[in-house]
């Protein structure tokens, strides 16, 4: 047994931010049903294995981006046939929240395709979270790269997470975006740790890097000090018209390695099954829940990539005994419970109301 596999296995896992690639080789190198249980035995540590967090994504502006990212719909410079859509207004986010509300999300996240948010944006952003926190919710938002005064204005108006992914690892990067650098990436998640916001970061996986690229991502998201709270590992979906439409599938397990070694790095982080759900078989997923996974989104639309039906989600849920999880208002005078596991009638209510 490597040295790296005998000291995640022991019962007190320290976080550790000095990973080095040959180690993180070393874990993707693992036998699969080695790794496996080394992910399942960090998971148990620290969250309850039969607890999925729920989130919604809703795209608050759709498309006309003007940055390059190969893989993205959303970009001006890809020809798909998206449907762009102007900054929604205000009312309609707190709908859209409130349903996401009665049907079980805990978070709502609110993206936009933008390079970053422009001044007169400011005031609207700003409505949206304030309203959304009022519902009870976590709140979520993705809207490119912020400056440290942005991310102060959104976290006094009461927003809890920032989205910025790190996309694929240094090394890959140039091959997939090219108006922005990898250090805007850095900078940007710094400005919302100086905000005192929770860092949602992650990657995107089958965008035609090697092993080694899937390694180097993993170990800049785990050196981040603090690791990041939420870390989606999002499967390509390859959209038509993109640069990357005809690129080669990942293999299965390959993925599902990269949710296993990002659960033993990140051991107290949400690992989130995120973009590229809809492609994947129940025994997929349920392999991936296996290796740590225990947060997705729920609704039919991941801002613009399908999602698999909320209802199939449940049913999924119900097959694997999985609940989701609660979320404690630590604003509140004691510890109330905002959002419980999904209720019967909630059930019941998905099937005729399926989606955002
Ligand atoms: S991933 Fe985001 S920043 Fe990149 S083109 Fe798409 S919407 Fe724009």
């Amino acid at each position: 047994m490597s040295e790296v596999s005998m000291s995640v296995g022991e019962n007190n896992v320290s976080i550790r931010h000095n990973w080095n690639l040959k180690e993180v080789q070393a874990l993707f190198a693992l036998p699969f049903n080695d790794l496996m249980f080394q992910a399942q035995t960090v998971h148990r540590q620290h969250f309850n294995a039969n607890e999925v967090q729920v989130s919604t994504l809703l795209s608050i502006k759709t498309g006309a981006c003007p940055e390059d990212c190969k893989y993205c719909s959303q970009s001006a410079r890809n020809k798909t046939d998206l449907e762009k859509e102007s900054l929604l207004a205000v009312e309609k986010v707190f709908e859209a929240a409130k349903r996401a509300k009665e049907m079980g999300s805990t978070r709502f996240c609110m993206g936009a395709a933008w390079r970053n948010p422009k001044a007169r944006d400011m005031p609207y952003v700003l409505d949206m979270v304030k309203g959304v926190k009022a519902l009870g919710m976590e709140t979520c938002m993705t809207l490119g790269m912020l400056t440290e005064d942005q991310a102060q204005q959104l976290q006094t108006a009461g927003l809890d997470y920032y989205n910025h992914n790190l996309d694929t690892s240094p090394e890959h990067y140039n091959q997939i975006i090219t108006t922005r650098t990898y250090q805007d990436r850095l900078d940007t998640l710094g400005n919302v740790r100086t905000a005192g916001m929770k860092v949602c970061s992650g990657g995107i996986v089958g965008l035609g890097e090697k092993s080694v690229d899937r390694a180097s991502l993993l170990a800049q998201l785990a050196n981040l000090s603090p690791q990041p709270e939420s870390v989606p590992i999002n499967m390509l979906v390859k959209v038509e018209g993109t640069p990357l439409e005809n690129v080669d599938d990942l293999e299965s397990f390959d993925f599902i390695r990269c949710i296993a070694v990002a659960r033993i790095m990140m051991p107290k982080s949400h690992v989130r099954l995120s973009a590229g759900r809809s492609a994947m078989n129940e025994q997929m997923q349920a392999m991936c829940f296996l290796a740590g996974a225990n947060s997705i989104f729920y609704g039919c639309k991941l801002l613009t990539a399908e999602n698999p039906e909320t209802n199939q989600d449940i049913a999924l849920f119900e097959k694997l005994g999985i609940n989701t999880e609660t979320v404690v208002d630590e604003t509140a005078d004691s510890d109330r419970v905002v959002q419980t596991a999904i209720s019967d009638q909630q059930h019941s209510d998905l099937f005729t109301n399926a989606a955002l």
